[in-house]
């Protein structure tokens, strides 16, 4: 019997994203408290209601410091260190631009240029400001606003990892809307997909094979609106407030930690290939496969998964 026929499927849709987890026995309950785990996190974490830890800072900017829970505080730590990265494309306080660009929600459209450079203005990582005996969180600017869209569903992957291990699975895997985490490693490993760009339904640029790790792409495709005939999609570009515009149609992390895939994802997306490569290079826990606009796939390295090309229209490079 192969490894799917052994398989049980749990799906929700949570964070505004298909949710789907694979387990090797079934177990409805189970599954639902992993729903479950996921939604205390989200409401932690969300900025897309009124009320949320992360929208208690942000209501808070220019007011006062707001303190958190200790998890909340670790991860805007965490977010806020990725943001400084030389380079990167990273940026916690992003928020008042993805608030202004709507993307991937009813109404986005290309905001005057005017909106733009002025929430520019708000954006200065270095203006959250953290203190860590009081878990708290300042926003110095009114207007200013953190969002967690590039990092949360990778700290979240990693937190049902370890709550399905800690309830005695030793097999499972995690896809919160494409950021994928794996436990344990059945026969030959997960299979993982790599979607193809702007491809419609299933189609796959080629598998990824791996063994208790987590694999997460960002890519221009996932969300965007056209205008004009011109596509912008969500991830943007901290320096300019505008989508980033480069070589790059996807980047994929494989690495242990969802956390760490999420970041690198965003980071080096903005980073391109080259650069993105010569920052992995101090990282041999961290991996990732590069494709371009010009139908190639790039990888920094390939000691800890297996990549299968299935699409003829690409040319792969290790
Ligand atoms: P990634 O590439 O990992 O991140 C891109 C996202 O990060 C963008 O969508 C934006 O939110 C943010 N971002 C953009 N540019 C930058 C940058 N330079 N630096 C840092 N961050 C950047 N979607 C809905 O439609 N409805 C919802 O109700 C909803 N609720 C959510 C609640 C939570 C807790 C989370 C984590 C996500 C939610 N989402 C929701 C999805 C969210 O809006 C983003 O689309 C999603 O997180 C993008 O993840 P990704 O892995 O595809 O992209
Ligand atoms: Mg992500
Ligand atoms: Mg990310």
């Amino acid at each position: 019997m192969s490894d799917d026929a052994r398989m049980y499927s749990y799906s929700a849709v949570l964070m505004g994203s298909p949710i789907l987890l694979k387990l090797f026995e079934h177990n409805e309950p189970l599954a639902s408290r992993v729903f479950s785990l996921i939604k205390q996190y989200e409401d932690l974490l969300t900025v897309n209601r009124a009320h949320s830890q992360v929208m208690d800072i942000n209501q808070a900017a220019g007011q006062q410091p707001v303190s958190v829970s200790r998890p909340v505080y670790e991860l805007i730590k965490c977010a806020k260190a990725a943001s400084l990265v030389a380079g990167g494309a990273f940026n916690l306080a992003i928020g008042p631009l993805v608030k202004c660009w709507k993307i991937g929600f009813k109404g986005d459209r290309v905001p005057p240029a005017g909106d733009i450079a002025q929430r520019l203005t708000l954006t200065d990582p270095q203006n959250v400001v953290l203190n860590d005996e009081q878990t708290s969180v300042f926003l110095t600017l009114p207007g200013m606003e953190i969002d967690l869209g590039a990092i949360a569903k990778g700290y979240i992957a990693d937190r049902v990892r370890d709550y399905l291990r800690q309830q005695g699975v030793t097999l499972g895997l995690i896809n919160l809307g494409g950021n994928v985490q794996t436990l344990g490693s059945p026969e030959g490993g997960w299979s993982i997909g790599l979607k193809k760009p702007f491809a419609p339904g299933t189609a796959l640029l080629g598998t990824i094979e791996v063994m208790g790790q987590s694999v997460v792409t960002s890519g221009v495709y996932e969300r965007y609106f056209e205008q004009d005939g011109r596509r912008y999609h969500h991830i943007l570009d901290p320096r300019t407030g505008y989508p980033l515009d480069n070589e790059l149609d996807s980047v994929t992390i494989i690495a242990r930690q969802s956390l760490d895939c999420d970041i690198w994802s965003t980071l080096i997306y903005g980073m391109g290939v080259e650069k993105g490569c010569a920052a992995l290079r101090a990282r041999s826990d961290i991996e990732a496969i590069f494709v371009t606009k010009q139908r190639e796939i790039i990888l920094s390295s390939a000691n800890h998964y297996r990549f299968t090309l299935l699409d003829d229209d690409y040319r792969l490079i290790a």
